[in-house]
């Protein structure tokens, strides 16, 4: 590590992340890993070099987002593939933004895929590997305590200008946001946004050849899956 920060014991270990304590209580240290999932975790994989892009690609995004006013937990850049964040006590709850039909809306409503809906659609998947993190509406996240009606409130009007921002920087570099899932969270009783944003948690369209730039390579094994998310950072922080 190339930082005063200590690297203390592991908090939780995900899919993609780990998350390891620091010295000081309110700050955690968030570590971007190569290990790939889909489909609950059924399919397995290592897309090499996807940590360090990763990383990267979150760091410039949510560093757009804190200038555009939307607050993140992120505080700084610490190597390769770690950056250093504020400690969130997430809300067990994805939101979900579409801004073209893909993905499982296409297959549950029997809908083809890069239909346009009329306006943004915002989703909420309750966050419960058992029950495969299923598509709730937000009565459902109150009934299971994820979180109050006036929090929901506040984090689908989050998502929605996160979306207007992404959308414009993504547009610019010649990428189409298809759609994209966030997670927020408390710190000291604010919510902020939290986890990544990323290939892993995005779909990206080349805007020209319609080409898909993010993790649906690895999960439907269409190949070039390292380029694309070599493009896409190299698009998104201009190397
Ligand atoms: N997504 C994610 N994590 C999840 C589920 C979805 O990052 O656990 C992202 C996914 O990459 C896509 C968007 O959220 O950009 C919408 O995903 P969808 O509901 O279509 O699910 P999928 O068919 O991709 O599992």
């Amino acid at each position: 590590m190339t930082d005063t920060i200590q690297r203390g014991r592991q908090i939780y270990e995900g899919k993609a992340k780990i998350l390891y304590e620091t010295d000081d209580p309110d700050l955690v240290i968030q570590y971007f890993k190569d290990e790939a999932t889909a489909f609950n975790a059924l399919k397995r994989g290592v897309i090499e070099g996807k940590g360090v892009l990763n990383n990267r690609i979150s760091e410039r995004l949510f560093l757009l987002l804190e200038g555009e006013g939307i607050p993140t937990h992120f505080i700084r850049h610490l190597s390769d593939r770690e950056m250093l964040v504020k400690r969130l006590k997430i809300f067990p709850v994805e939101v979900i933004v579409r801004n073209l039909v893909a993905g499982s809306l296409a297959k549950r409503l029997g809908l083809e895929e890069g239909r346009t809906p009329p306006y943004p659609l915002v989703e909420f998947n309750y966050k419960n590997d058992a029950l495969g993190d299923p598509l709730i509406t937000e009565d459902h996240a109150v009934l299971l305590g994820a979180a109050t009606p006036d929090q929901l409130q506040r984090m689908r009007a989050y998502a929605l200008r996160v979306n207007d921002v992404l959308l414009k920087f993504f547009d610019e570099r010649g990428l189409l946001l298809v759609d994209f899932k966030l997670e927020f969270g408390l710190h000291k009783g604010e919510i902020l946004l939290g986890d990544e944003i990323c290939p892993d948690t995005c779909r990206l369209w080349d805007k020209q050849t319609m080409e898909k730039l993010d993790k649906d390579r690895f999960r439907r094994d269409l190949g070039k899956v390292e380029e694309a998310y070599q493009e896409v950072c190299r698009r998104v922080c201009g190397e």
